[in-house]
């Protein structure tokens, strides 16, 4: 597997691999190996991703927000991960600017490209997956105070009783609670 590197701005934090910066250099003919996203010449080498049951099941969760209605969480067949860090610091790799954001900082979230009920839920995630705080299931394309208006995520009716539905059958979730 080829070596994960992450830009070394600090605003900036793309994360990929070597093999598809010489990817991004084969397509746009750039000699220098500088980061795609900013061009910056620096970057520091990665560790692989730490992982665990509950970052495994937080995953599942985005996963599922990703095969629904606007597909939040996807970008061109990428999708978000949540990993930790050594110190069991929970990080996101954002799937459109591939930055890799740290989820417990409380300011302006660099590279993040949701808005905030999406960082909510992913605090939520975080929470989860550092102290096993389940996730309600309306926080899951929640309605507005009239569900007849629609969900805030703009999921609309179906995709969003979807969503809720397969979301609802995950151990993130909170159980015992109608869809
Ligand atoms: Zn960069």
């Amino acid at each position: 597997m080829s070596q994960r590197i992450e830009c070394s701005r600090r605003t900036c934090r793309w994360t990929g691999t070597e093999s598809q910066l010489e990817e991004v250099y084969a397509t746009n003919g750039l000699y220098n190996c500088v980061c795609p996203k900013c061009g910056c010449k620096s970057y520091y080498q990665l560790p692989e991703p730490k992982t665990n049951k509950r970052v495994k099941n937080a995953n599942e969760l985005i996963k599922v927000i990703s095969e629904h209605g606007r597909k939040f969480f996807e970008h061109k067949g990428v999708i978000a991960t949540l990993e930790l860090d050594k110190r069991g610091r929970v990080w996101l790799v954002d799937e459109y600017s591939k930055a890799r954001v740290y989820t417990h900082y409380s300011g302006k979230w660099s590279g993040f490209h949701h808005g905030g009920t999406l960082r909510d839920l992913v605090c939520a995630m975080r929470d989860y997956i550092t102290n096993g705080t389940l996730i309600p299931l309306d926080w899951i394309a929640p309605t507005r105070c009239n569900p007849e208006n629609g969900d805030i995520w703009g999921y609309g009716k179906e995709a969003a009783a979807a969503v809720r539905a397969a979301a609802a059958q995950l151990p993130i979730i909170k159980q015992g609670e109608q869809a």
